[in-house]
Order: C-alpha cells, then structure tokens, then sequence
C-alpha cells in the first residue's frame, strides 16, 4: 500500500460555477471527499495547506509548500501530488523542482473546469496524478507535472491555452510520458536534476518583454525600484533593439544580474546575431543567455540561484546550464 499525500492549494479544481455563472472559491474543497477515484493499494491523505487563485502565489508561498513536501518525505511519505491553479502552475513547479532533492515522486496538477461544470476535468487530472505519485517508474524524474493524460517535466512544460483541457505542453520535448488506463507509461528519461536548497526567498527579481520599438523606459523605471537581478523576453534566437541598450548597460554597470530567455514559444535563445542589439553583442556586455527556459520559470530560477546566495561566476554558471 502506497501513502501519497495531496497537498491542495486552490485553484480551478477546487472552484465552483455559481449561479450567476462566476468561478468561484469554496470553503470546502471538493477534493477532500472525492468519491469513485477508484484507487488500487493507494492511501489518499488531504492537506488543505491552501485555498489560492494562482494568480495569488508567490515565491514565498511556494517555499510554504515546498517545506511541506519536505516534511513528509521526512515522515515517509511515498508520492506528493500538488494541486494548484494552472495561471501560474508551471512557476510554482518548476520552483519545486530546483529546490526539492530527487526522492520521491512530485506531481502537480490542476483542472481548467471547476468541479461542478459539464466535463469537469479536476477529478480525472488528480486521478491519473495520484497515479503517477505512486508509480516507481515516476521516481528521478524531477517535479512533474500530470495533465490530461500527459506527463511533462516541470523544468520545460508550459500553459498554451486559455480554457482548454489539453493545455499543458512541453514546446521543445513534448510528453515524458502518459497515464491510459490506470497505466503509467513513460517515454522519455529526464537529464540532470541537481537541487538548490534554501530556506528563504528575496523578492526584487522583475521580467520584461521586448517589442518592436523597445527603448530603455522601463529598464530605467526597473533601476529606480533597486532590482535583484533582470530577466528579458528578448526577441527570436535572443536579440533586443538597440535602443534599449544604454539602459541595459546601466543595469549591468549597477552589478544587477541580467539574464536573456527568447520571448519565442520553442527553441533555445543563444548568442547568433552580430548587429547591434544581437546576442553576441548582448553576451559580450555580460547578460548570460538561460537557453531553454522562457521567462516566469527564467525568472523563478533567478530568485532561487539569488535567494541560495549565488553571485557572479557561479550565478552565471546555474542560470546558463540547462540541466541543473
Ligand atoms: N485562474 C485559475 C487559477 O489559476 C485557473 C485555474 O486554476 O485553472 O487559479
């Protein structure tokens, strides 16, 4: 018999449609008594730690469920399943993953229909997490995250559509595998999982995108806040219009850590163009290029590597490997 854990949060999947048609929170989360789950040699245990819209989460309530996890792994726990509003699912995540050693399985999930709407998915997504929670096949494979029937890995998946079900993707990797039938497949192996701990997190960390006719306004308007460190959506392969370069340049002369994802949906940003603005320029001032993460979990990563007390050469080396 398996003991997993369901750390809820909020989210759609313990919301409800009311009469006037709103999506709203309850006090009682559905989950706690979910009945006709059908679980084989699996004991449920519900902790309602919190009762959030994603859109409320922050570093520091990830750091409150990570500590929980780590409580009962300490306690023996088999599997952790996180449920958790899916605006900001792969942020809190992917935070799990960098910060949680690599010894049991951790799945989050969450629904994009409240519990009482026609083809509610919530019951379904945490079935088939629960699933992967317990299965020995899901150990070493990071945080993952379990969504209608896929399974992705926490480090690349990503929300692609507003309100349909079949919103989680992985862009770059696709599926690590799939939960059919009560069957746990998996297709993919996961590559490096090294964990950062710490016990606190610093706030200050801010992510901007570049458009078409960017300048410096609000990498200045960032300056005047006393930022932790920057991270840029820039454009395609990782390339910025050269007029938000003066007001970039003062970032880095400050000491802040500026760090370059691709506002693209796929690919890797890297240091290709040599025009003014290209990323070989922008490598050269010293931004250091985080080739397959896009901004949030860009982001999310610059926070853990500060708040772990990271600096210069060894911030650069954590933001720039992909596989840690
Ligand atoms: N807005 C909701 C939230 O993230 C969406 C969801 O859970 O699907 O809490």
């Amino acid at each position: 018999m398996k003991k997993i854990l369901a750390i809820n949060t909020g989210g759609t999947i313990s919301m409800s449609l009311n009469d006037e048609g709103g999506v709203v929170q309850n006090e009682q989360n559905p989950l706690d008594n979910a009945a006709g789950l059908g679980l084989q040699d699996i004991e449920l245990i519900n902790d309602d730690l919190l009762n959030l819209p994603s859109p409320q989460m922050t570093p520091d309530t990830m750091l409150k469920i990570k500590d929980r996890i780590q409580q009962a792994i300490a306690e023996g726990i088999d599997g952790v399943v996180v449920t958790h509003g899916t605006d900001t699912l792969e942020e809190t995540a992917y935070f799990l993953d960098l910060t949680l050693p690599n010894t049991i399985p951790v799945v989050v999930t969450g629904a994009m229909r409240s519990s009482n709407e026609i083809g509610a998915d919530g019951l379904f997504n945490f079935k088939c997490a629960i699933e992967v929670a317990a299965s020995d096949s899901a150990r070493d494979k990071g945080v993952l995250v379990v969504f209608n029937t896929g399974i992705y890995s926490a480090r690349y998946v990503t929300k692609t559509h507003t309100t349909s079900v079949d919103t989680f993707k992985d862009p770059i990797y696709g599926t690590l595998g799939t939960v059919d039938h009560d069957q746990v497949i998996f297709a993919q192996q996961l590559i490096g999982s090294e964990y950062t701990e710490i016990d606190h997190v610093i706030d200050g960390v801010y992510l901007v995108k570049a458009y078409a006719g960017m300048d410096g306004t609000l990498f200045n308007a960032i300056q005047q806040a006393h930022p932790k460190g920057v991270v840029i959506e820039a454009m395609g392969a990782g390339n910025l219009p050269k007029a938000t370069l003066p007001a970039v340049k003062r970032l880095l002369d400050a000491g802040i850590p500026v760090v370059l994802v691709s506002r693209c949906f796929s690919g890797y940003a890297q240091p290709i163009y040599a025009y003014p603005g290209g990323g070989i320029e922008l490598q050269s001032l010293g931004i250091v290029f985080c080739e397959q993460l896009n901004g949030p979990k860009a982001r999310i990563k610059l926070t853990v590597g500060l708040s772990c007390g990271k600096s210069g050469p060894a911030l650069q080396e954590y933001m720039s490997n992909a596989l840690s």
